[in-house]
């Protein structure tokens, strides 16, 4: 069965339909799902599906782009959230320089104060990291992140740089991008990256895969992003749909 790590499922896109789709995944060999917080709305939206669904679980954060809409007051709130017995992570946190705003000291002190949160209620985080590499890899070191584990979601880097996610334990998220046709350093990496630290994702109802991209994504693509992974390690489909279901069992502890 597949185990789609990340998806936005409360997003506007689903409007429509979200009951049917959510409703119709598991006759289509898509067991598990975590929805994935990126705002203090989101998150209340993130619970209320896993609360409805069974194969439905939620991770609670605040997406790098969101933070300036954190303080004190209302992170206590996230604090409370995230203690839901279906919260299985924190996150999506992180740093994202390809946007101007929120600055990044307000981005990294977040950052902190997400993983801090994480420590402290031994859950695992979902990472969002978007051509920040450097100052992403020293906050998690900073932080030991080596101690909290997690996922970096959507990896975007290099070979080199998914070396040093891996040292510390961590997972790496492959989604749609990994079918894109100029998606050369990503192919690379999935190369080298070892298949049990490998979880499949969508970010949808972004990222779709090659022929669907550009189109709203959902969890029932994700057999072709298994296809190019499959083709890259040169395993069965098959396989890769096995170890990632028991790779994404072993991150998010569930
Ligand atoms: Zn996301």
């Amino acid at each position: 069965m597949i185990f789609d790590t990340h998806t936005h499922y409360d997003d506007e896109a689903f409007e429509e339909d979200r009951d049917a789709l959510i409703s119709s995944l598991s006759a289509k060999n898509v067991g598990l799902v975590v929805n994935i917080g990126a705002s203090l709305s989101s998150c209340r939206e993130t619970l209320r599906m896993a609360e409805k669904y069974p194969f439905v679980y939620g991770a609670i954060g605040v997406h790098p782009s969101e933070t300036a809409e954190l303080n004190e007051d209302n992170f206590s709130q996230l604090s409370e959230m995230v203690k839901h017995e279906k919260c299985v992570a924190v996150g999506e946190i992180g740093l994202d320089y390809y946007w101007p705003e929120p600055d990044r000291e307000t981005q990294k002190l977040w950052f902190k104060r997400q993983l801090g949160l994480a420590r402290e209620l031994n859950l695992p985080v979902v990472i969002h990291s978007r051509d920040a590499a450097n100052d992403t890899i020293t906050i998690m070191k900073d932080m030991h992140a080596e101690e909290i584990g997690g996922v970096i979601h959507c990896f975007s880097y290099t070979r080199e740089t998914a070396e040093i996610f891996l040292k510390m334990g961590f997972y790496i998220g492959i989604g749609g991008v990994v079918t894109f046709k100029n998606a050369r350093k990503i192919k690379e990496a999935v190369e080298e990256i070892p298949l049990e630290r490998i979880v499949l994702e969508t970010d949808c109802p972004y990222l779709a895969p090659v022929p669907f991209r550009g189109k709203r994504n959902s969890s029932l693509n994700i057999p072709y992003v298994i296809e190019e992974i499959a083709r890259i390690k040169q395993v069965s489909p098959n396989e890769i749909e096995e170890i990632t279901w028991e790779n994404a069992h072993r991150l998010y502890r569930i």
